[in-house]
């Protein structure tokens, strides 16, 4: 196993604007369930480290956690391979579906899938499988209560839309918002500061895509995200309509 469950310092928790998945060159597409909500989207509940750590360059286990590659001395452009989260704890351990049988009308109305694998019009669940392989395993809780967790840290406060709009952030085609009146917004409701990242349309435009909210072990409580992210934005940014 890459990493032991206890190893993780807090978890992100990821959503992503669907307006903006799909308005990139790459397009979206719709899952097996229909056209999304105009609401974020749950994207993942992912373990992380508060601090990068060194790691062996050599080893399969490390090899496939290797997540970062940082400057160690810019003098002598020195690289050292950094390991910033835990992933594929447990690559036997797949997600059965009859575990989250009663999660799955939920989970497809809020962690619907937007790709276009398989030519879309696929199930979520695969979507969902891929997450819990990859960061579940690492989380420490069983299946049932990792997508539990995720439902019930989407369902605070009303949901990401529904703050923004409330601050007078609404999805426009042309409008341009203060990212710290994104970030402002969401700290102010939920009582924790976000990270926030970006992508680009298809003119190029930068827009919001995913909010990151930091969620300490239990899985249930919000804190402070407190790690520098590079968000590929700042100044103002779209978000589109969907
Ligand atoms: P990207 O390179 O698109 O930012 O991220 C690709 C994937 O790497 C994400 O979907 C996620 O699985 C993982 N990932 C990226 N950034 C982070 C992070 O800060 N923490 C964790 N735990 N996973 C991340
Ligand atoms: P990550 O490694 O970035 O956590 O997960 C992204 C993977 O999940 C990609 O392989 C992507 O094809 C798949 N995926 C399926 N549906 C979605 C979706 O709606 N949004 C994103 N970002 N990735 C999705």
């Amino acid at each position: 196993t890459a990493a032991a469950d206890d190893e993780f310092d807090f978890f992100y928790f990821v959503q992503q604007w669907p307006g903006s998945f799909c308005d990139t060159d790459r397009g979206c597409c719709f899952p097996d369930t229909g056209k999304p909500a105009a609401e974020f989207g749950i994207h993942g509940l992912w373990p992380n480290y508060a601090k990068c750590r060194p790691t062996a360059d050599d080893g399969p286990e490390a090899a496939a956690s290797i997540d970062m590659v940082v400057d160690d001395d810019g003098s002598h452009h020195h690289r050292r391979r950094q390991k910033c989260w835990p992933e594929y704890c447990n690559n036997s351990n797949n997600l059965h579906p009859w575990e989250i049988k009663d999660l799955i009308k939920d989970l497809d109305a809020n962690w619907p899938t937007l790709s276009c694998k398989g030519g879309g019009g696929g199930s979520s669940m695969e979507f969902w499988a891929y997450e819990w392989k990859k960061h579940g395993t690492c989380s420490g809780l069983g299946q049932h209560d990792y997508f539990a967790a995720a439902l019930d840290l989407k369902r605070r406060d009303g949901g990401l839309a529904g703050i923004l709009a409330a601050a007078g952030i609404v999805p426009s085609e042309d409008e341009r918002y203060l990212l710290s009146g994104i970030r402002g917004a969401i700290a102010n409701a939920t009582g924790a500061i976000p990270n926030l990242e970006c992508n680009r349309d298809a003119f190029g435009e930068t827009q919001l895509y995913q909010v990151y909210q930091c969620v300490s072990r239990d899985g249930r409580t919000l804190v402070d995200c407190l790690l520098p992210m590079s968000g590929k934005c700042s100044g103002t940014v779209k978000l589109p309509p969907f």
